[in-house]
């Protein structure tokens, strides 16, 4: 079963979108809202709440803009 590239959760058998990119890569996406977060608004994954990459501890690191 693919897993999402974006958020990292199970793709249900079925469902998601799947993108080859020029490059050769292979994206899985659940949603279209992950392809769009990833591809259009190249956000971190890590920065978000809803994906399993969200990184609790980042306390330390409101330095930016
Ligand atoms: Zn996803």
């Amino acid at each position: 079963m693919a897993k999402c590239s974006f958020c990292g959760y199970n793709i249900e058998e079925g469902t998601g979108i799947m993108i080859a990119q020029n490059s050769g890569k292979i994206l899985y996406f659940d949603s279209k809202k992950c392809e769009k977060n990833m591809l259009k608004l190249n956000r971190k994954a890590r920065k978000l709440k809803w994906t399993k990459f969200y990184e609790k501890h980042q306390d330390k690191k409101e330095t930016t803009s």
